[in-house]
């Protein structure tokens, strides 16, 4: 364990529910709360999968307007809709947009929120909203935004298509990886990353093998909750910095995106974080699972995670999420100057673009030796 002698943290007031079929408390948790007026926030496409698991919940409204990313224009009319009927708790029922509109009604409300996840994202365990407005995303991080309880139920996640549920399940990998270098990391936050790291490989492996393997679900599930627990305390490091450029000025697919950037971002830091980038490779293969002892952890973690992509069949490529060739240079000017200060590798534009192109190409990650070796 390294850089346990001086650390801050701070622990999350939050109550987490979590099993197959538990979701069938949610009208229990909400009377915890107090909760009398609800305003059910869901997709149009899970509104009858929110009515059904709201059976029971004094729901007053439901907003059903859920976009991706927020706009600002649906996040004002979920806070008018709260207003108009009185709400007095917001119950979230989806992936990472719902539960993001119904940060949003929180932010300028205090609503209380009660989040039950539908994918892997993670966003129901940070107090982080975001909000976006002519193609720019702006976030920010506000305690009353962190829902105060979360239902979590695997079972709910068994309809997540598999292709898009390993996209969300390496986005929650991309919360551990870059938790282990962001600006507020801790050790306990690296606690938290690597056993979602030893959750989240195995499981995800599971579901690539059967969608319908609940304890792999399950798995993908806890994972997802431990990453954004240790993502809501570090904060973003260089990976979330690219994928916020990406996404906001692009509006490329969230989780995708996310799953392309991340061995990339391991590649380029990994030789100048090698105590994180070894007790990633443990984690993501544990030693007595492993062939051979490679040649150095930095590498070796890098080899792990494609030998983990290799076997998802995970997406390669930004060019096929719709980023165009001509955005890298100004891609690559957004990152640097977003770039965080203590990184452990200096985001210099040459290096940054090389990496932004290779994602963008679909080539394979290469590690700072390794760039210099090509030369
Ligand atoms: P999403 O919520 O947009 O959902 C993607 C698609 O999956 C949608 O079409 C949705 O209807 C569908 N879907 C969701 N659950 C399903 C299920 N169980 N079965 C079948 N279909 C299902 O995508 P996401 O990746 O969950 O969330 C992305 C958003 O969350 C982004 O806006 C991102 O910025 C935000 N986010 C925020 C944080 C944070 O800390 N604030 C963290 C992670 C993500």
């Amino acid at each position: 364990v390294t850089g346990t002698t001086s650390f801050a943290h701070e622990t999350l007031p939050q109550r987490v529910v979590f099993g197959a079929g538990r979701s069938g408390e949610l009208a229990a948790e909400v009377a915890r709360l107090g909760g009398r007026r609800a305003l059910l926030v869901s997709t149009e496409q899970e509104a009858g999968l929110a009515e059904r698991l709201a059976v029971g919940v004094p729901v007053v409204a439901h907003f059903t307007g859920v976009r991706p990313h927020v706009p600002v224009e649906v996040a004002t009319a979920a806070r008018a809709l709260a207003a108009e009927v009185d709400a007095d708790v917001v119950v979230s029922i989806g992936g990472g947009s719902t539960t993001g509109t119904a940060k949003s009604v929180a932010l300028t409300t205090g609503l209380p929120v009660v989040a039950v996840p539908t994918t892997y994202a993670g966003s129901e365990a940070t107090p982080v909203w975001g909000l976006t407005e002519a193609a720019r995303k702006t976030t920010g991080t506000d305690p009353v935004v962190l829902p105060r309880t979360v239902v979590y139920d695997p079972e709910l996640t068994v309809t997540l298509p598999v292709d898009l549920g390993i996209a969300s399940g390496l986005n929650a990998l991309a919360h551990c990886v870059d938790s282990l270098w962001a600006p507020r990391r801790n050790p306990i936050l690296d606690a938290l990353a690597l056993e979602a790291v030893r959750a989240l490989a195995p499981a995800l492996r599971g579901i690539a093998a059967d969608g319908d393997d609940l304890e792999a679900r399950a798995g993908c599930l806890y994972g997802a909750y431990l990453s954004a627990s240790a993502f809501a305390g570090a904060g973003a490091g260089l990976h979330h910095k690219i994928c916020h450029v990406l996404g906001g000025t692009w509006d490329l697919p969230h989780a995708a995106t996310h799953a392309v950037v991340l061995p990339h971002v391991l590649a380029f830091n990994a030789e100048d974080a090698a105590p994180a980038a070894g007790r990633l490779l443990e984690a993501l293969e544990p030693r007595s699972a492993r062939a051979d002892v490679g040649t150095g952890a930095g590498t070796d973690a890098v080899a792990a995670l494609v030998r983990l992509y290799d076997d998802l069949g995970a997406p390669r490529a930004l060019r096929d999420l719709g980023l165009p060739e001509t955005g890298l240079d100004e891609a690559t000017a957004l990152v640097v100057a977003a770039a965080p200060a203590d990184n452990p590798r200096p985001a210099d534009p040459a290096a940054v673009r090389a990496l932004l192109r290779r994602a963008w190409s679909g080539a394979g990650p290469v590690t700072r030796s390794q760039e210099r070796n090509a030369l």
